[in-house]
């Protein structure tokens, strides 16, 4: 690693340690001696995405971001909740190695993830993202909901009320 102050060519790792997905370096030149931090980041492997009109696109860390908060709006479900389900599905795609998936299969993960934090936005997204066409998918949907609410007795309900 070159010195980004005098550009001479070693300089030695001084800390090192894991954050998270990224592993932090702190190195210092051997010419200089001054001191800058490096990440190391582990290379996911590109997902694409492809929407029902067959088209594609890599998949969008943001995009998915902005597309729940609609979902969430004044819902007790904070950024870093959100950012950990959009940063679960990543990564259950890169461990998988999987290069490839679908809109639909996304919409399933994010679902999925939203039904364990807040009902209200569980059911905002797939009226969006399931484009109920009839009153009874939408029935459907909520009678599921009340089916998991019942696995879970014991528990107090949660009460969810949107206003
Ligand atoms: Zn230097």
């Amino acid at each position: 690693m070159k010195c980004p102050f005098c550009g001479y060519p070693d300089t030695k790792v001084i800390d090192s340690r894991p954050s998270e997905s990224k592993k932090r370096r702190r190195r210092e030149c051997t010419n200089c001696g001054k001191r800058f931090t490096t990440y190391e980041v582990i290379e996911k492997p590109l997902l694409m995405v492809y929407k029902r009109d067959s088209s594609f696109e890599p998949f969008d860390k943001v995009k998915l971001f902005k597309g729940l908060q609609n979902a969430i709006k004044k819902r007790p479900v904070s950024v870093d909740d959100m950012n950990a389900l959009v940063d679960n599905i990543e990564n259950t795609f890169a461990n998988r190695m999987q290069t490839e998936t679908t809109t639909e299969e996304i919409g399933d993960m994010v679902l999925d993830g939203l039904k364990k934090l807040d009902h209200v936005a569980y059911v905002r997204f797939a009226s969006v993202y399931k484009d109920f066409a009839d009153v009874d998918s939408f029935i459907q949907i909520i009678s599921e909901l009340s089916a998991d609410k019942d696995k879970s007795a014991g528990k107090p309900a949660k009460k969810d009320e949107d206003k």
